[in-house]
């Protein structure tokens, strides 16, 4: 994917407008333009990954500094009563913007954003059957 693909890639080399939060070498934070509630940041990578997997542990490692002090701003700013760090993997989990972003949203009591959870019990023996393949796969 090129630069002209992907409009991620786009904003980190300033060919779209974006509203700068924090940005270093490896790390860009930026206003969403669709926010979900005010102070809705994203945080990305500055090279082009697609999803969390493929990027590399330092990389992570550096977002994951970044994730926590803009968190911080921002829940403080928006005097939010919580917020999510969501990060959307494939189509199918939602990821609309093919290049890694973690979401920032601040919350307030009763939003209603998210208010739905779709939890279920497993049935006997389920649970550890999935932790036995996940972990063979580590
Ligand atoms: P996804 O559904 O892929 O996890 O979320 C992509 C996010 O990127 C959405 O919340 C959307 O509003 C945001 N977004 C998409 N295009 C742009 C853009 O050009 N500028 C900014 N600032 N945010 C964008
Ligand atoms: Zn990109």
């Amino acid at each position: 994917m090129t630069v002209r693909d992907c409009i991620f890639c786009e904003i980190v080399a300033g060919q779209v407008p974006s509203i700068k939060i924090y940005e270093n070498d490896s790390v860009l934070a930026f206003m969403d333009v669709g926010p979900i509630s005010e102070g809705h940041t994203l945080v990305i990578p500055k090279r082009h990954f697609e999803k969390l997997d493929e990027c590399p542990a330092e990389i992570l490692s550096d977002i994951s500094i970044v994730l926590g002090r803009v968190a911080k701003a921002v829940s403080q700013v928006m005097a939010s009563d919580g917020y999510n760090v969501l990060c959307n993997n494939g189509r199918a989990a939602g990821q609309l913007v093919e290049h890694v972003h973690f979401h920032i949203i601040p919350r307030k009591k009763d939003d209603g954003v998210f208010s739905k959870w779709p939890s279920f019990e497993y049935e006997q023996g389920r649970a550890e059957e999935i932790a036995g393949k996940i972990c063979a796969k580590l």
